[in-house]
This record gives structure tokens, C-alpha cells and sequence, in this order.
């Protein structure tokens, strides 16, 4: 699951797109076609879906292919120098594909687009549109629409129809990490309030959708009005089916609301907490305001309230400064806490945050060995836990329905993914035994009924 870009996701969970009315070069004379590529996490995700409706209320016919496209809008993520890479090459290739006469204008949106470096790029490569992750509703104006700010915003309601969802609580976040961009590209922390998202997600279930993701890059920091994150949680696990919630911080989780995950029927007991480091010496270093006893002592809480639910965290590798004695810590704190999957991050400095100023850079061999160790040790808890599943009957919420191989992909209620012999529909459920397990992901034998 490694690349050689250090960034890996171990077990991802296939988040659910909206899909949206397709062509592939069929379009009518006449009609405006635009293909929109997102680079990135969740938050992106969303935002696309956001700039997905734009374009279609102004009529234009969404596409796959660049050739195919009028309009190409690449919405983009600035959390590692890896992802900025990959969007100048579909720049560089955009670039050609404009001089060849077979697409008419480019927008870059999205964490880059509110990065300095924009500028540059936008000179290089011929932008046509720059906008950052505040701006993003100008792009109704690009694509002749009246300007709504409000009908674009993160109080956009909910898409009807769609069996899973997400929906954003928070944006931006009031954190400083030494090594993070967010702040500079997503800007403070804004909360939504709770009366507009659970009526947002009451329109998305009256509609249809059966699986709700609360957004945001520390969720549980949300806070409005008196209420805090586990009050929001609650009240929308009493109106959606099944709910889950990221990112979180471990300085904002609190014990009930890890208590709430286990308690409550309609939460999936999934946890994603990011650690980023083992070692106090390093949390203190990247300011993120807790120590590693700290984030040991809400594992422990999660564990028991969530029994058998699955926790997976991020870690960070090579910040600099990391010595060979924090690296062990990392590595019993992720033995102690048996992730059942972690995204690994190989530090990559980032133009305007502290950490990439800071002395101690750990050359990049050390940092390929300490992210393998991480890995390994990563990649053998999730096979153990895995195996324990064996044997053992789940309730399966259908994510991806099957492709060509009869294979859908699920997720259990403890947040594992699994792979099913299936056509259900996604957003179904189906009951099947668990056959068998690899490190990543389960695999259910075949369902009953
Ligand atoms: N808000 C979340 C939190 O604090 O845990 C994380 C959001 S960030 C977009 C996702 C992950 O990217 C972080 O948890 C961190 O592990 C990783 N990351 C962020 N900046 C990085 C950098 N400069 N180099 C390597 N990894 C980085
Ligand atoms: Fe970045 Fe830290 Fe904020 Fe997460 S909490 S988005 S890592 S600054």
C-alpha cells in the first residue's frame, strides 16, 4: 500500500462521490461540458460536490476526459509538496491539450489556489481562474451565473437522493501546527450552527441518504451557541441512520463522546484520532497540545466503550529534530494502541510554517526506514485485529455496489471495509459471514439472504 511518495493510506475506506449525470464525449452540439478533478481529502471531496453543482445549474454537461472538456477545474490540496507535484503535471498536460485547441480554459481551486505559489503557477501555466477555499463561490460568476455566496457556501443544502453524504460543521481550524498549511489556506475556524445541520441532514435522509459524514478539520472542536461537538453528534445520530465524523483532535475528544460512539446504535464505532508522533519531545515541538499519556488514556476509553470498533490515527515521520529515541516512541505508542490503520505522512516542508525553518532535517533514508518501520508495525496489528473478525457475523452497509468481479465493497458497524459477493444496492445492507482477512481489508463469504 506504500508509494514512493510517502504518503500511505493503509485501509482506506472508499468514501462514496456523489455520482453525477455523466458524459463521455456524447454530449449534444451546442451543450458546455466541464471535467472536474479533486486532489485531496474528504474536505475537497465536498467541496467538488459543491463546485459539481455550480456547473450543472449553469447548464454545463460534466465529463471525465480533459480533451472533452470546455472547462477543466482542478480542485486542489497544498498538505504536502507530493500533491502539488502531481497538479503541475496535469498542468503541464493541460497546457498542451489548450494549445492543441482541445480545452478552453483551466480554473485551479481549492488549498493551492490559496497558497502564494498560486500566483506563479497561475503565470506558468496559463490559469484561467485562481480561487482559494474562501473564494470558491466565485466561480458561479465564471461560469455565468449571478453571484450566490450563500447558495455556494458550506450552508449549502442538502443533495437530495444520494445514499451517503457528507457534511461540513466546521471549516478552517485555529490550530498551529509547526508543520501544517491548513491554517494559512483554510483560515480560522468557523462553526455552523446546530440547528442548520441537523435540518440539513433531516432534508438529506428525508431525500434518501442513508449514511451521513460529519466534515471538518477538527470536527470535535465544534462548538456554537453553548453546544460542543458530542451535543452535535447526538442530535444527529437521533435523525440519520448511520452516522460517522472526521477529522478529529485529540485535545478536543472528549470521553463521552468516545462513550456516545459505543453507546449509540447509529454511530459507526470508527475512530480516526491522529497522534502524528509518540514522542512528548515531538508533540511539543509540532504544538499539538497533548502528550502521548494523554492520548494513550482516550484509546483506553475508546476501547472500552467501542469494543471491537476500529481506530486508525495519522503519523508523521522525519519532522524535523525527530531523533532515534522519538522514533521508538512512535513505534511502542503505535504497538501499545494497535491501530487498526494509520495513514503514514513522510514530513514534507511547507513554504510558511514553522517546521520547514526549523534545524534537525533527517535525511531522507533515515526517514524511509523509520516510515517502513511505522508501516510494518502498523500492518501487522490491523492483520491481528482483522483476523479476530473471522468467523464472525456482520450487518455490511453496501458503500460501492459491484463491479465486473460481483464484488461490493461494505463497511461493517465497527467501521471495517469489506468485500462481499453482492449486487445490492449501495445503501443496502447485507448479512454475511466473515471468511477471511488480509491486513486492509475483510472479506465476507456469501451473504445470506
Ligand atoms: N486536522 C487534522 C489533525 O490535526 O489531525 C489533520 C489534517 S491534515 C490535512 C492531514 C494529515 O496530513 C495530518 O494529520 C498530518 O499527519 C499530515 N500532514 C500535514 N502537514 C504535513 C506535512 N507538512 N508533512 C507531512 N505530513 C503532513
Ligand atoms: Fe493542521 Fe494541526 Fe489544524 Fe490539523 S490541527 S489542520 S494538523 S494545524
Amino acid at each position: 500500500m506504500s508509494n514512493s511518495k510517502g504518503t500511505t493510506p493503509v485501509a482506506p475506506i472508499p468514501i462514496s462521490r456523489k455520482p453525477a449525470p455523466q458524459t463521455t464525449g456524447q454530449t449534444p452540439p451546442g451543450s458546455k461540458t466541464a471535467c472536474i478533478r479533486t486532489f485531496g481529502c474528504q474536505m475537497n471531496v465536498h467541496d467538488s460536490d459543491r463546485i459539481r453543482r455550480m456547473i450543472q445549474d449553469s447548464g454545463y454537461a460534466e465529463v471525465q476526459r480533459y480533451e472533452d472538456a470546455d472547462l477543466v477545474i482542478l480542485n486542489t490540496c497544498y498538505v504536502r509538496e507530493n500533491a502539488v507535484d502531481r497538479v503541475k503535471g496535469h498542468l503541464g498536460e493541460l497546457n498542451r491539450l489548450r494549445r492543441e485547441g482541445r480545452v478552453k480554459k483551466v480554473a485551479l481551486t481549492g488549498c493551492i489556489g490559496a497558497a502564494e505559489e498560486a500566483r506563479s503557477l497561475e503565470r506558468t501555466y496559463n490559469i484561467d481562474l485562481v480561487l482559494g477555499t474562501h473564494n470558491t463561490y466565485e466561480l458561479a460568476e465564471f461560469v455565468g451565473l449571478p453571484t450566490m455566496r450563500e447558495t455556494y457556501t458550506p450552508e449549502l443544502p442538502g443533495t437530495e437522493g444520494e445514499h451517503s453524504a457528507f457534511v461540513t460543521i466546521m471549516t478552517g481550524c485555529n490550530y498551529q501546527c509547526s508543520y501544517c498549511i491548513v491554517p494559512t489556506v483554510r483560515g480560522r475556524m468557523m462553526c455552523r450552527p446546530l440547528d442548520a445541520v441537523v435540518s440539513e441532514v433531516e432534508n438529506l435522509v428525508a431525500g434518501g441518504t442513508n449514511y451521513v459524514t460529519l466534515l471538518g478539520q477538527t470536527v470535535d472542536a465544534w462548538r456554537h451557541g453553548g453546544k460542543r461537538f458530542c451535543d452535535l453528534l447526538e442530535a444527529i445520530s437521533e435523525v440519520a441512520p448511520r452516522v460517522w465524523f472526521t477529522t478529529s483532535h485529540p485535545s478536543n475528544m472528549e470521553d463521552r463522546t468516545l462513550r456516545a460512539i459505543g453507546e449509540r446504535d447509529t454511530i459507526v464505532k470508527r475512530l480516526h484520532l491522529p497522534v502524528q508522533s509518540g514522542s512528548d519531545r515531538m508533540l511539543k515541538l509540532m504544538h499539538r497540545g497533548y502528550k502521548a499519556e494523554r492520548y494513550r488514556r482516550k484509546i483506553e476509553v475508546f476501547r472500552e466503550a467501542a469494543q471491537g470498533g476500529t481506530l486508525s490515527t495519522d503519523i508523521i515521520v522525519g519532522h524535523p529534530g525527530e531523533t532515534e529515541e522519538d522514533h521508538e516512541q512512535t513505534l511502542k505508542l503505535v504497538k501499545d494502541c494497535a491501530f487498526d490503520s494509520a495513514y503514514i505522512f513522510k514530513f514534507s516542508p511547507r513554504r510558511g510554517t514553522e517546521a520547514a525553518g526549523l534545524p534537525g532535517t533527517v535525511p531522507d533514508r533515515v526517514v524511509q526506514r523509520r516510515f517502513l518501520e511505522v508501516l510494518r508495525r502498523v500492518e501487522q496489528n490491523g492483520f491481528e485485529r482483522n483476523q479476530r473478525k473471522v468467523g464472525g457475523v456482520e450487518e455490511i452497509y453496501i458503500r460501492h455496489g459491484s463491479t465486473d468481479d460481483g464484488k461490493a465493497i461494505g463497511e461493517t458497524w465497527s467501521g471495517h471495509a469489506v468485500h462481499v459477493n453482492s449486487g445490492a444496492d449501495p445503501g443496502t445492507y447485507v448479512t454475511a459471514t466473515i471468511g477471511s482477512a488480509g491486513p486492509h481489508v475483510l472479506y465476507a463469504r456469501d451473504p445470506s439472504g
